[in-house]
């Protein structure tokens, strides 16, 4: 019998090769191409345009350090937004505060979370969370419109290309400072600093242009090429390389704790350099 392979391409020259056991699923929906695979390595996946997004082997990492580090650095985070997240990662960890007194959640693609919810349980398993209201709606319109104020907002975004472009965009980050409270923040995901350097860099200049604090962190998500992975946080008021004193001790967690929380915020010479405008 034939081997099957899915050849991830991230550029003219650059693949990754991932073996698959089985396609699960493979769907074109309004937005985007949505394939779930079980890979002989990294158990089962969702793929979006070519591009993997989660793994049931390394999701954990991500989805903890984009959470946890926003939740244990605000003094009181009880009305989030997310934009995107349609696995359901984020939000399974979200709920894990019990600080959080409501979630709404805005992901443009309805057949991304009712695929994750069939194939991805243990990734998509807050969706019936009674602080949660879900709405089927592109995050750019959705923050330009709403009168919601909110303390925390999470951009678990797809990479900058098809509906998730604006996403990464200054006009934007405008509309989240809006909808922030006076000491709000927000954490958005921001690429791989060595190999997606421009994206990097513009997002994190972008957010410079809307925030007075502006911070990077780092995780090592082997999933995301190439080399460690950014998140950049936008805040009004509060440092988020400071775990507050408000912030829940969150137990049996994989990936993040307080010495993780601190450390993540030591840059590299190289990604200093990148933020001084020197690369
Ligand atoms: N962890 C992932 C990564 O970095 O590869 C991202 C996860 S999540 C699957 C990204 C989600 O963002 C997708 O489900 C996609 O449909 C959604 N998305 C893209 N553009 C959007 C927009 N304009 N408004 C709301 N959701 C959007």
């Amino acid at each position: 019998m034939h081997e099957l392979w899915f050849n991830e391409q991230n550029s003219e020259n650059y693949q990754v090769k991932w073996r698959v056991k089985k396609v699960l699923h493979h769907e074109t929906t309004p937005y985007q191409e949505l394939v779930i695979l079980e890979t002989e390595e990294w158990g089962k996946v969702l793929v979006l345009d070519g591009a993997f997004q989660v793994t049931e082997k390394d999701e954990f990492i991500y989805h903890e350090m984009i959470v946890h580090v926003v939740m244990n650095s605000h003094p009181n985070p009880a009305k989030v937004l997310i934009i995107g997240g349609g696995d359901g990662g984020t939000l399974r960890e979200l709920c894990r505060h019990q600080r959080l007194k409501s979630v709404d959640m805005v992901e443009i693609d309805e057949r991304v979370v009712a695929n994750c919810r069939q194939y991805l349980p243990s990734i998509a398993s807050a969706f019936a969370d009674s602080r949660l209201k879900l709405y089927f709606a592109d995050g750019i319109e959705f923050v330009k419109n709403t009168a919601e104020k909110y303390d925390v907002v999470i951009v678990d975004s797809s990479d900058p290309v098809g509906p998730a472009v604006e996403l990464f965009g200054t006009a934007f980050y405008n509309n989240l400072d809006a909808i922030l409270h006076d000491d709000g923040m927000v954490v958005v995901q921001s690429e791989s600093p060595l190999y997606y350097t421009e994206a990097f860099k513009n997002t994190y200049n972008n957010l410079k242009s809307v925030f007075p604090l502006v911070k990077v962190y780092l995780a090592d998500i082997p999933t995301y090429v190439s080399g460690p992975w950014s998140f950049t946080v936008g805040s009004k008021k509060h440092d988020p390389t400071e775990i507050c004193a408000e912030a829940e001790k969150q137990y049996g967690l994989k990936y993040y704790n307080d010495n993780v929380h601190r450390g993540a915020f030591c840059l590299p010479s190289y990604i200093e350099a990148i933020l001084r405008g020197n690369e």
